[in-house]
Parts: structure tokens; sequence; C-alpha cells
């Protein structure tokens, strides 16, 4: 958890298909969030019974030749602050090109990892051409073939070895805190919305000193309870040097997310929920964090009577098929429900905390099946003989049943409904999965 790794190379060398490789192991283990989409742009990668995060740099990177080299050199520079390791892929096919040169160059000088891949490796023809490569003055070189896989297993390795067994590194003080993360994109009003809460002096315990994160974790008591806000570093310094890049918030969410239990997702009102936010949103889901959203800057919107309702209801068609989260129109700016912001988080933190004792997990959940069969697949009928919640720390539950695999989607969505209706896990992801009995 916590390791992030950014790809990094000129346009058309493979990245998105070398990205999509690291991704699929996982996909193929972990389908189990349904309806969330993967974006292209970032995710999780599994190996050996590790995981870490894989940023694709060029997803972020703008179709116009003319800024071209400039955003490329940008977001190589913030790689190599932000991330963890770097991926720096170059394609064997066109050998080095003047922009290969131009990075390397800056990511010689990092003192972070790099991993010079050099792509489209396909046979040994195209092997002997590139050992050109090693020209580039990089110890590791890797020679892989994106489209075929090869070569892929040994960067894993590489890319895992260089993990901590725990790479968390949660101080003592923090164990057994609430972790809430603010999240957002650009001017949605983060600081604003901390510095509301931080103007309530006595209400900070402290500082909480992070030696190696970059994100500023700061201990609060509220309504006698004790919690941890995560923010970016960026964002009550205001060091605004790379804040309006898309690639540098995304790259400091994804951080802050791993970081914390409930994640607040801020919106500017008028702006609405952003392509990005989405993003964060599924991935927030997919690593089984809580979720609220925020919506600030309600001061600026027209209200007639049912503004606030019609607006909640055109965001969870968006936060589909995950909409069990509670939304909050605040305003940071007013200090309007800033501080029941707070207690909303902590019953989201409450109800990812949920353990739901077994005889009335059953008592309920099987007379939701017994009203409601899962349909008949193969001719003999399905049946789910007892549940139980799993010791995870997202609420996890196992249906035991005759053919695990005749249960379908829809199927799972009802189970997970029922849950949802009879025990309160709002803003909390479920797990849901099938065993044989
Ligand atoms: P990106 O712009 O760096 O993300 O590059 P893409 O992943 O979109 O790939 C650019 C092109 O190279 C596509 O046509 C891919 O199919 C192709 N490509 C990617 N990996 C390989 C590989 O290992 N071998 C060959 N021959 N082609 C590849
Ligand atoms: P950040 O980039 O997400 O940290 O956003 P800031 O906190 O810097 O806010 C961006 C701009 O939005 C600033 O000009 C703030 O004064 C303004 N702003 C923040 N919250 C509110 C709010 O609730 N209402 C209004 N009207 N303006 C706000």
């Amino acid at each position: 958890m916590g390791f992030t790794v950014a790809i990094v190379g000129r346009p058309n060398v493979g990245k998105s298909t070398f990205f999509n490789r690291l991704l699929e192991q996982r996909k193929a283990i972990v389908e189990d969030t349904p309806g969330v989409t993967r974006d292209r742009q970032y995710g999780i990668a599994e190996w050996n019974g590790k995981t870490f995060n894989v940023i694709d740099t060029g997803g972020f990177v703008p179709h116009s030749e003319d800024v071209f080299e400039r955003e490329i050199r940008k977001q190589v520079t913030i790689a190599v602050e932000e991330a963890n390791a770097i991926v720096f892929m170059a394609d064997a096919a066109t050998g080095i090109t003047d922009l290969d040169d131009a990075m390397a160059d800056i990511l010689r000088r990092s003192t972070k990892p790099v991993f010079l891949v050099v792509n489209k490796v396909d046979n040994n023809e195209r092997m002997l051409e590139a050992t050109e490569f090693y020209s580039l003055g990089f110890d590791q070189v890797y020679f892989v073939s994106s489209i075929s896989g090869s070569g892929t297993g040994e960067i894993l390795d590489a890319i895992t070895d260089l993990m901590k067994e725990d790479d968390e590194a949660i101080s003592e003080e923090e164990k057994g805190l609430p972790k809430f993360a603010i999240i957002g994109q650009p001017n949605v009003g983060k600081s604003s919305l901390l510095n509301a809460l931080i103007g309530q002096e006595r209400t900070i315990v402290s500082d909480i000193a992070g030696t190696t994160r970059d994100t500023i974790h700061t201990r609060y008591n509220l309504f006698q309870k004790d919690f941890v806000l995560i923010d970016t570093a960026g964002l009550r310094r205001k060091a605004k040097v790379h804040e309006d890049l898309e690639f540098y918030s995304v790259i400091r969410a994804i951080k802050a997310l791993d970081e914390a239990d409930v994640c607040m997702i801020v919106l500017d009102a008028e702006k609405g929920i952003t392509a990005q936010d989405l993003n964060i949103f599924s991935l927030a889901a997919r690593k089984g964090k809580g979720v609220v959203v925020l919506v600030n800057k309600w001061d600026l919107m027209e209200k007639e009577t049912n503004t606030a309702r019609d607006y909640e209801k055109t965001l969870k068609q968006k936060l589909a098929p995950f909409t069990d989260v509670p939304v909050l129109f605040i305003s940071a700016k007013e200090k309007t429900r800033i501080f029941k912001a707070i207690e909303i988080a902590l019953d989201v933190y409450e109800n990812r905390q949920r353990k739901v004792a077994t005889s009335k997990l059953n008592d309920v959940m099987l007379k939701a099946i017994e009203a409601n069969h899962p349909p008949v697949v193969r001719g003999a009928p399905v049946r789910i003989k007892y549940v139980t919640q799993l010791p995870t720390v997202v609420p996890s539950f196992a249906f035991f049943c005759n053919f695990p695999e005749d249960i379908k989607t829809p199927y799972r969505n009802y189970l997970e409904n029922q849950l949802r209706e009879n025990f309160d896990f709002t803003g909390v992801p479920v797990r849901i999965f099938f065993r044989k009995k």
C-alpha cells in the first residue's frame, strides 16, 4: 500500500500497453466491485502478493504538438518528485530519439529508482538492436514486449523488491485513529475548508510529523472524537508551483487516499463532478475506502425548493453503481455544515468498522434469499445455505452455496442492497464472495 510507480516516456513507445499488462494480473483475481470501471491513467497492480499504484503519465499529456515536449518534461519532473519509482519507457523499434535523450537527462539526476524499460523487443533481432539503450546510462535496463508480455515478470520482480514489508509506517500516535483525506480538483476549496476547520484552534491536538511522506497529518478533537485529517502538502503551504497540473493533483490524491480510512471528495457546486473526480471515486471504492462527497461553494448557487435534492439525484446517477454515499452541501467560505461534514465522515468510519453478528446476519439475509431466490442457471436450484462476515478491514461477506459460479451480478447486487438496507454501510464499499459449501 502506498507505493507508487509512474510510467514516463514519449508518445507511442507503448506505455499504455505496458500499463494494461501490469494491471491485468489483478484484474483477473479481484473483480469484486462490479460496474466500477478502470480508467487508463492509473490503477492497482499486484505481483507476488504485493500491490502498488501504477500511473501512466501518457494519459495526462494533451495531444497538441507544440505543447508536447514541454508537457512531457513537466510530467517527468513531477514523476521524479512524487513517485516512489519510475519506469522510463523507450521503443526498440525506433531507437533512441532526441526526446528520449532529453528525458534521460532529467531522469539520470533522479534520486528515486529509475527502470529503463525498452519496449517492443518482440524478437532476437530487436534484442540486438536494443542494446544501444545501454548508452543512456541507466543501471537497471529491462527489455520487454508489452504486446506478448515477455519480460514483464522481471520488471515486476524488480519493482516489488523495492517495496518494504510495511510501507505505511503509521506512527504510534495515529494507530486506531480515524484518518480522513481531503481530496479534489484545484480550486474547489480544499484549503479553504481545511482553514475553516483549523480556524477552530482549540480543536487541533497536534501536527503529526511525517518523516518520509509528503502529506500533512493533523490530529483533531471534535465531538469528543479524535481523528486525523490528511491533506496533501501543497495544499496548506499553498506552494502552487504544480498545483494546476492534473497529473500532480491526481498523484497527490492517490497518496492521500492510501493513507486514509475515509476520503472526503470536495467538488465545486457550480462545476459539478468531473471525470477525474469520478476516477478518484472509483479508485477509492476499489481500495475499499469510505467516501463522503462534499459539494462546496453552495453559497454561490441559486436555490429553489428542490435544488439540493435534484443536484444529489444527478450526482448519484454519475456515481452509480455505488450510490449509497453521503452527499453534503457545504460552504467553506461561510462555514456552513463544515463540522457536519466531519460528523458524517466519522459515521462512515464507524460503518466501515461494522461487524454484523453471524446469527443476525443469517436471520436477515436468509429471509431475503427466501423471498427472492437466485435464478436457476443449469437446471439445479442454487442454494445459499449460510452467510458470514469475513474478518477483513473492508466489510466483506461470504455466501456459502452449492454452485458459486452460477450467481451473476444482478443477484449479487440484490444481496448487496439487502445488506445495505438492513445494516448501515453508507459510504462504504462492500465486498461479496460466493464460496462452495
Ligand atoms: P503510448 O502512447 O506510449 O501509451 O503507447 P501505446 O501503448 O498506445 O502503444 C503505441 C503503439 O505501439 C500501439 O500501436 C501498440 O500496439 C504498439 N505496441 C505497444 N507495445 C508493443 C510491443 O511490445 N511490440 C510491438 N510490436 N508493438 C507494441
Ligand atoms: P483549493 O485549490 O481546492 O485548495 O481551493 P481554495 O481553498 O484555494 O479555494 C479556491 C477559491 O475558491 C478561493 O478563491 C476561495 O476563496 C474560493 N472558495 C473556497 N470555498 C468557497 C466557498 O465555499 N464559497 C465561495 N463562494 N468561494 C469559495
